[in-house]
């Protein structure tokens, strides 16, 4: 066999090695001797793959003439730089000379076509559709781009030219709201955004960049009456102000607060009182001092709900001189040192035990009843929810609750802190709802 054809034999396999490598299926493209080297491109040492891609056209795109008897001849080739996916962390490029068409029907010139590469575009295929699938994970942008070695700006673009925003649909609304708010990006209008989601499921149903109550009104608005008829019940925070929009726009709605911010209420009430106990204590007086230091370190002890206290496990609390004694030992100790903190947190108890069983008679019993002298600032606090006595009534009639949104939020927040960089409110909300897989990939 002569030489030439052993080495034709030779290039040819490594070309179909390397496409199978690079992932090229397109079989106009094709790697030439000494396919592989090393450059510097953008001051990074990168490989640099260098490919031919030639074919004969069918047609003329500009005239539509049929290709017959060399109306469309070779013009020349057009050097172009494509950016792959990263080899081994390093940098990868195409050197991709596409073949220039000239049609002699119309004197248009053009180039050869590849799958793996958009026209007029310097990065593959795959690198965007890479991109596309990792901004499904909890990434954030910038780390993306560093990954791939492209710009914030062409992540971005990815971003916006991969996923379609879900179809807004007026019909629909689920039966369950559960609605919050958090910050937004710089080019909000309003200081917080608004989220929306469904309580049965905890899926996310639409994130708003401003949560005034005229933009919500008017957002819920472009829904059917109908729709708007078929929800039942909305769960929301305790300070939020919705309620005037929401019978507005919900006729039948039953507003619920979040059990979850009820405790919360509960629970910062109290741990107040235990601050102001803490800061009464003499300075001077050494035994004071100590416990005050008790009262600082054991406060999750005096938050705990009375039936989660250990009565039985003997462990060593570092600030018992290392005697081994019981929790509820503990709290023993922490209630003898002030008689109002012992008296609040007998009501502080008796409000969780009522909630958590959901006696929300006996939960407003207690709190109309509060004895006279308990101190100022806890009373204060527990009164306030005499405000949202129907709302919390709701919420423990009904099995709906802000669990699940919260937990979304704290999802928002672990976006936004990864996403540090967002600069307009669309991209912020096109990256959550992809991430939250409610985006279709085009
Ligand atoms: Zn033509």
């Amino acid at each position: 066999m002569p030489i030439t054809k052993i080495n034709r034999k030779k290039q040819e396999k490594t070309s179909e090695l390397i496409k199978k490598l690079l992932n090229i299926k397109d079989p106009n493209l094709y790697f030439v001797e000494d396919p592989l080297s090393k450059e510097t491109i953008s001051g990074k040492l990168s490989n640099v793959f260098t490919g031919v891609l030639t074919y004969t056209p069918s047609c003329c795109p500009a005239c539509g003439s049929v290709n017959e008897g060399h109306c469309i001849i070779r013009h020349a080739y057009y050097e172009s730089l494509i950016q792959l996916i990263p080899y081994q962390e390093v940098p990868t490029y195409l050197r991709l000379f596409k073949q220039r068409f000239r049609c002699k029907q119309c004197t248009a010139t053009f180039s050869a076509q590849t799958t793996y590469v958009q026209e007029n575009c310097y990065i593959s295929n795959p690198l965007k559709f890479a991109i596309a699938i990792d901004l499904k994970r909890k990434i954030s942008m910038k780390d993306i781009g560093e990954r791939y070695f492209v710009s914030f700006k062409t992540v971005e673009r990815v971003l916006d030219s991969f996923h379609r925003e879900p179809r807004f649909n007026p019909h629909y609304l689920p039966a369950h709201l559960l609605i919050d708010e958090f910050k937004g990006t710089k080019d909000c209008e309003g200081a917080m955004c608004f989220i929306v989601s469904d309580a049965d499921t905890g899926q996310i149903f639409d994130i708003l960049s401003d949560r005034r109550n005229f933009k919500l009104r008017a957002y819920f608005q472009r829904f059917t009456l109908k729709a708007r008829k078929k929800v039942t019940h909305i769960v929301m925070d305790m300070n939020a102000s919705y309620s005037s929009f929401v019978k507005d726009v919900f006729p039948y709605a039953k507003i619920s607060i979040d059990r979850f911010h009820v405790i919360q209420q509960l629970s910062r009430a109290f741990n107040k009182q235990r601050i102001q106990t803490m800061n009464q204590l003499k300075k001077s007086d050494a035994l004071a001092q100590k416990d005050y230091r008790k009262l600082k370190k054991y406060w999750r002890t005096l938050l705990k709900k009375h039936k989660n206290i250990n009565y039985s496990a003997l462990k060593q609390f570092p600030l018992f001189q290392k005697r081994y004694v019981t929790e509820s030992e503990v709290l023993d100790h922490l209630l003898t040192v002030d008689s109002d903190l012992r008296e609040s947190y007998e009501i502080y108890q008796e409000l969780l035990e009522t909630f958590e069983t959901k006696d929300y008679e006996g939960f407003f019993t207690c709190i109309d009843q509060l004895p006279a002298q308990l101190n100022k600032g806890f009373k204060k606090a527990i009164l306030y929810l005499r405000k949202h006595r129907k709302a919390i009534c709701n919420a423990l009639m009904y099995s709906y609750s802000n669990g699940k949104l919260e937990g979304k939020n704290n999802l928002i927040k672990v976006i936004k802190r990864i996403a540090f960089g967002f600069r307009t409110f669309r991209h912020l909300r096109l990256r959550i709802l992809v991430q939250q897989g409610l985006c279709e990939l085009i």
